[in-house]
């Protein structure tokens, strides 16, 4: 028994930080929550499949499943035998259910313009772009493939997708032509819907300009259809290339929907890679459109007078799942904004929240970071009392981050959802659900009621830290990997036994159950044989006042095996100085212990993101092992990167 429990305790994660404030949610929310009886956790738990079904009868069918679930590890299938349409959920159902003059989105273009779509807007102009798409040729499975900033016509051309059973591949229109080019190519997309461009940070981003480039190497495509943003330089090829706008004007005005299989595919996405190359993650129809509306519903406690804002792309996941499908099966009004958030100056996402009155914000721990970076003075700057729920997605957060949030955004009243998931799960696996369960910052909360989790070691056992795991199908969850079958099996399905999800990420698993996750497995320190995960060195360094965000990799040594290099930024009004440097390093050591003391502390005016905001510390590994660096297609910014060599080179 000991000897085991030495063994597994030397596979483990080590567990540093324990995070004990805990914070619950004020009364006046709990009264009015959605959920706010604590027994639907064991009632799902007695019976997942019934607990699924009641929530696949939120959806209209045309035909009702046979089967809830079919298991044949690792494939599942969902409501077998059912029939729906996505389209005819996120957009008709609403407007024959009362909801026709509901606004469904107010956009906020960057330079100001501002527009409102009702659910009946939604629905005309969704039924002819589905028909234009059909007198382009394209039929129930063909793949269309999206490259479009963030306009209405972008969930609009999903929408139309999914309405004639075209799978759509959306790719972020922050993307490069090689980006789009290769994913084109992936799905043998038939049609691209694009933009004349968009607006970044008072730039403008000429979409169709680059995806041209794009299209000399794409034989798949027949058509091109261009939304009209502005007045922006373009080439249109006789032909291929048509005016979103004419399309529209010609035709007809309503197109019945593709009664869909449960599985049928509803799109493909890419990971944000992150840790590598992104993998081309599929997405089937009646089991993820019930999961994330369900996961919208419950954990957003969504109501009819809520003005809901969630600040991602569409073209990651969470726009996918918590823009788009979810929000609009629910019937929700939805804010949408084009650009940056410093832009025309570093308050516009409050100045948007107090115009609209937006009620619940969804962003990211990158997003957080950076408001905390530039100074409390910008939110405090506005009225921001009609916000009553935060969410956060896509990082751990670092409990400093988190009180942050929560004061100076949430004003102390509003409650946080920290949401684990992934582009694979389609849908939030963990979290709190905000009218009955209380808050741990940088702890994302409990399994949804009818998901199982896990934290495991390397043997499959369950353990305080080490892997998240996940233990049971779930409805969103990816099916495959486009094109490549096998490495989905390979990439989830082998870590332990093929029916337990392997998610790539560490996590520790406190004893009320909740699950703090402690960074990616593949960017695991191990210091003199301690496997230490990034987040609690990070969160410890941003524990320091100077400090904004930081991101810490191993380094190899021939003594230790590995060293920590961590890379810093600091908050406005503070000098990266040796000094700090020390103290920073002195930080940690009285934070969580001298194994987790940073060797050196590189500070930095940027550290290197993917596209989507996240750390790529495997490229920070790379300059601080001065080496060649890896896969940098995702990579946000090159220039950041370019400077950390130097500067790291500078201290060396
Ligand atoms: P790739 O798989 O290509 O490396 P990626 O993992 O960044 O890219 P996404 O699917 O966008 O692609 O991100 C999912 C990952 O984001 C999770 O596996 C996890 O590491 C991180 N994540 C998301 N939400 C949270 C959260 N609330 N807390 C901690 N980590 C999170
Ligand atoms: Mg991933």
């Amino acid at each position: 028994m000991m000897a085991d429990d030495a063994a597994s305790e030397e596979q483990d994660l080590s567990r540093l930080l324990i995070e004990e404030r805990v914070f619950q949610p004020p009364a006046d929310f709990e009264a009015a929550a959605v959920v706010q009886d604590p027994s639907v956790y064991e009632r799902a738990e007695a019976d997942p499949e019934a607990f699924w079904a009641e929530m696949a009868e939120q959806l209209d069918w045309y035909e009702k499943w046979d089967e809830v679930l079919r298991w044949d590890p690792p494939h599942a299938e969902w409501f077998v035998g059912g029939k729906l349409n996505a389209c005819y959920n996120c957009v008709d159902r609403h407007v024959h259910n009362g909801r026709r003059n509901q606004a469904a989105i107010i956009w906020e273009g960057e330079p100001g313009e501002r527009r409102t779509l009702t659910y009946w807007d939604l629905y005309q102009e969704t039924n002819k772009l589905a028909n234009a798409l059909k007198t382009l040729g394209v039929e129930k499975g063909d793949r269309v493939a999206i490259y479009m900033p963030m306009i209405p016509e972008l969930p609009i051309a999903m929408l139309a997708c999914a309405r004639i059973g075209a799978i759509h591949s959306v790719v972020f229109g922050g993307f490069s032509a090689e980006a789009l080019r290769d994913r084109i190519v992936d799905a043998e997309a038939k049609v691209l819907i694009t933009a004349d461009g968009g607006y970044r940070r008072g730039q403008i981003i000429p979409l169709k300009h680059d995806a041209d480039y794009a299209l000399r190497q794409t034989p798949s495509i027949e058509h091109v259809i261009i939304v009209e943003r502005g007045e922006f330089p373009l080439r249109i090829v006789q032909g291929r290339d048509h005016w979103y706008h004419r399309l529209l004007q010609e035709a007809e005005p309503y197109c019945e929907p593709e009664p869909m299989d449960a599985e049928d595919i509803l799109y493909t996405l890419y990971t944000s890679g992150t840790t590598g190359q992104p993998k081309g993650i599929v997405h089937t129809t009646g089991g993820y459109m019930t999961g994330v509306l369900a996961t919208l519903r419950w954990i957003f406690d969504l109501k009819q007078d809520d003005v809901y804002w969630c600040t991602a792309d569409i073209g990651w996941v969470t726009g996918h799942s918590y823009i788009v499908y979810g929000p609009l099966a629910a019937g929700a009004t939805m804010l949408m904004y084009e650009g940056a958030p410093n832009w025309p100056e570093w308050d516009r996402f409050w100045q948007i929240v107090e115009d609209h009155g937006v009620t619940v914000f969804y962003t990211a721990p990158t997003a957080i970071r950076a408001f905390m970076k530039w100074g409390t003075q910008y939110p405090q700057a506005h009225d921001l009392s009609s916000l009553r729920l935060l969410g956060t997605v896509g990082e751990p957060i670092n409990p400093e981050a988190w009180m942050w949030y929560y004061e100076h955004i949430g004003g102390e009243r509003c409650p946080i959802v920290d949401t684990w998931w992934q582009t694979e799960t389609g849908m939030i696996l963990l979290t709190t659900l905000p009218g009955i369960d209380y808050m741990r910052p940088s702890y994302a909360g409990r399994p949804f009621p009818g998901v199982s989790a896990e934290v495991l070691n390397d043997a499959g056992q369950p353990a305080t830290s080490g892997y998240l795991a996940i233990t049971r199908p779930w409805p969103a969850m990816l099916r495959t990997i486009y094109n490549e079958p096998e490495r989905y099996v390979e990439q989830y399905w082998t870590k332990w036994d093929k029916a337990t999800y392997f998610t790539s990420d560490g996590a520790k698993r406190e004893d009320d159950g909740y699950f703090g996750l402690l960074g990616r497995v593949d960017d695991v320190l191990n210091v003199s044989g301690h496997r230490i995960g990034t987040m609690e060195v990070e969160s410890a360094l941003v524990d320091h006042k100077a400090v904004a965000e930081a991101a810490v990799v191993g380094i190899a040594d021939e003594v230790k095996g590995q060293v920590i290099a961590a890379f810093v930024t600091v908050k406005e009004g503070n000098e990266p100085t040796a000094q700090l440097s020390q103290e920073l390093q002195k930080h940690v050591v009285d934070k969580i212990g001298a194994i987790a003391r940073p060797q050196s502390v590189a500070f930095a005016g940027d550290l290197p993101k993917t596209r989507s905001g996240k750390i790529m510390r495997r490229l920070l590994r790379d300059i601080a092992e001065g080496k060649v660096l890896g896969d940098i297609t995702t990579l946000a910014d090159a220039s950041v990167v370019d400077e950390l060599k130097r500067r790291y080179e500078e201290q060396e």
